[in-house]
């Protein structure tokens, strides 16, 4: 458990791997004195996390008051089921793509428990039912899978949409973010330049891609090999999820052409 700031700790869950990096960080919100805390993204359901976290919450001589997930990934939401325990309601976005029972947010609601108030931010692009949480009182935003503390995030196609995604950051980029905490890797301090960091990063990807085709690659696989020839291979199946986000993107803007499936493979040409 770590105190980022007067009403927000973190607790790190023990399931580090390429993708999640340190592993998930779940976000413990709420003033000093109410006895209440709102637990965001509990995580995976691993017993010693949820020994963390509730040594955590007794710790600050507080009870969970609600659960709230960023999105529905299992790696930030399979601990939900946790809050049926505690006796408290979980929040998502999509409450069918949580394995509990949910109630919904919504875009621009305000949960307002424990003494802080979390503003939600739709911020669909790494799935269709991903949020981000900006913290009135501190004005930090939770970014969940959005933007991460460490790397890039993944478009995780098809549910996952790289123009929403895009449109996402901007999003981000708007709400006045004093701090960005990721479910995963540590706090950043610059949101601003994080966001334009990320914007760059996806137009760069982009006009790698259009290269990769123009030289003869067709499937996402080969994009991958030859774009990604840098990156640790466990992350590329990961990755050719956001190329196939990308050529979709690509698709819809004109610059690229789907010319079929060849062996189970789509292929695609640069128009
Ligand atoms: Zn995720």
């Amino acid at each position: 458990m770590r105190r980022l700031d007067e009403v927000t700790e973190v607790v790190l869950a023990p399931n580090p791997s390429p993708l999640t990096l340190e592993g998930t960080n779940t976000y413990l919100l709420g003033e000093p004195g109410t006895g209440e805390v709102v637990v965001v993204d509990p995580g995976p359901d691993l017993l010693a996390h949820r020994e963390n976290l509730e040594a955590a919450v007794a710790g600050r001589d507080a009870r969970v008051v609600a659960v709230v997930v960023t999105h529905a990934h299992a790696d930030h939401a399979e601990a939900a089921g946790w809050a049926c325990d505690w006796g408290v309601e979980v929040a998502a976005f999509t409450p069918a793509l949580v394995g509990v029972e949910a109630a919904p947010l919504h875009d621009a609601d305000r949960i307002a428990r424990a003494g802080v108030t979390l503003e939600v931010l739709h911020t669909p692009g790494h799935s269709s039912d991903h949020v981000c949480l900006r913290v009135s009182e501190t004005g930090a935003v939770l970014t969940g899978d959005h933007v991460l503390g460490r790397g890039t995030s993944v478009v995780a196609w098809p549910d996952g949409d790289m123009a929403a995604y895009l449109g996402s950051l901007r999003r981000l980029a708007g709400c006045g973010a004093t701090a960005l905490y990721p479910g995963h890797g540590p706090v950043r301090q610059d949101p601003a330049g994080t966001v334009a960091g990320y914007l760059a990063h996806r137009q760069q990807r982009e006009e790698q891609i259009i290269d990769a085709l123009t030289a003869g690659d067709a499937t996402p696989g080969e994009v991958v090999t030859r774009v990604y020839a840098g990156t640790d291979p466990a992350l590329h199946p990961a990755a050719e999820r956001s190329v196939r986000a990308h050529l979709a993107k690509l698709v819809d803007d004109g610059r690229v052409v789907a010319v079929g499936t060849t062996g189970g493979r789509e292929r695609f040409r640069v128009r």
